[in-house]
């Protein structure tokens, strides 16, 4: 049974952070002429309304997008990812926030294909409506983690794979090192991003220690805390673990992340974690 809903999340710090990474990949990709896959294994709905009952109850968009959108000295790394918030939010206010699928819907280009599941009986719908004129789009009621073993490799040996699960499971946890496994094993070059929560720190270095316990080459991480750890409710940090990460990315989040961190840490209680965490 599924209750997470990601409109109670949209557009808070850890979604900044997250597609910040995913329109750099992207835009990195596009590089090349030659189509890619992009496989967003945990969807949601795509469009998230901003001023919605579940995003007003939690707020959570205020501490995140609320506070970039708009700012006078953007670092001009972000320009494509403000770039598809101005698309969405024509007239200066913002309204909705685009997830990870209405992202990539903008910034992939004609020849590439994008492979999209998402569980949730309501969120389902709501994305595949999204989609339903495109023609480069799958949008699948289907488990995400199976994809990584039915979709790969590519047609085109390209692609960029977004794991992003909610973690309301516990499982989840336990299951990304092994479905990587998976998944590397079939597409090596593929450029894999995983996002991750810190809610317990034991619980979230044990998974990252599992995808890192592999053999995998080339992988690094990118973190943003707003709390120190702690063992409370709630999420203190997030981040994303990138697999084969382009080779601009790390100087482009160098010039990012003190930034975000200035913007976002409104406390002064945060960091921020750029590592290479396995090296070439
Ligand atoms: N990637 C989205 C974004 O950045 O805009 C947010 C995704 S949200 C964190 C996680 C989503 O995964 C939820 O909508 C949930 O219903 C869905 N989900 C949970 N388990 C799933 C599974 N095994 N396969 C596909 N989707 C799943």
């Amino acid at each position: 049974m599924l209750s997470y809903r990601h409109s109670y999340h949209a557009g808070n710090h850890a979604d900044v952070l997250k597609h910040i990474v995913l329109t750099l990949c992207i835009e990195s990709l596009k590089e090349k002429e030659k189509p890619f896959l992009y496989l967003d294994t945990h969807s949601g709905a795509g469009r998230y309304l901003l001023k919605s009952e579940h995003a007003e109850k939690t707020g959570e968009y205020l501490s995140g997008i609320n506070l970039l959108w708009q700012q006078p000295d953007l670092p001009k790394q972000l320009d494509t990812y403000l770039s598809i918030l101005q698309r969405y939010n024509p007239f200066d206010t913002l309204k909705y926030y685009p997830g990870s699928p209405l992202i990539a819907k903008q910034l992939l280009r004609e020849q590439d294909k994008l492979n999209l599941t998402e569980l949730h009986p309501t969120d389902y719908p709501l994305l595949r409506q999204e989609f339903n004129k495109d023609k480069r789009a799958r949008v699948l009621r289907e488990d995400g983690f199976a994809q990584l073993k039915s979709k790969l490799p590519p047609e085109s040996r390209r692609g960029l794979i977004l794991i992003d699960p909610s973690y309301e499971i516990k499982d989840d946890y336990q299951k990304i090192p092994a479905a990587i496994n998976e998944a590397y094993k079939r597409f090596a070059t593929g450029v894999y991003l995983i996002w991750y929560p810190v809610v317990s720190r034991t619980q979230t270095q044990r998974m990252i220690d599992g995808i890192v316990n592999l053999g995998i080459k080339r992988i690094s991480q990118f973190e943003l805390a707003l709390k120190p750890d702690n063992n409370q409710k709630g999420m203190t940090a997030s981040g994303m673990i990138v697999i084969n990460p382009p080779w601009k990315l790390h100087e482009q989040m160098q010039s990012i992340m003190p930034w975000l961190k200035e913007k976002l840490d409104t406390e002064k209680t945060g960091n921020f974690t750029i590592k290479e965490l396995v090296s070439e």
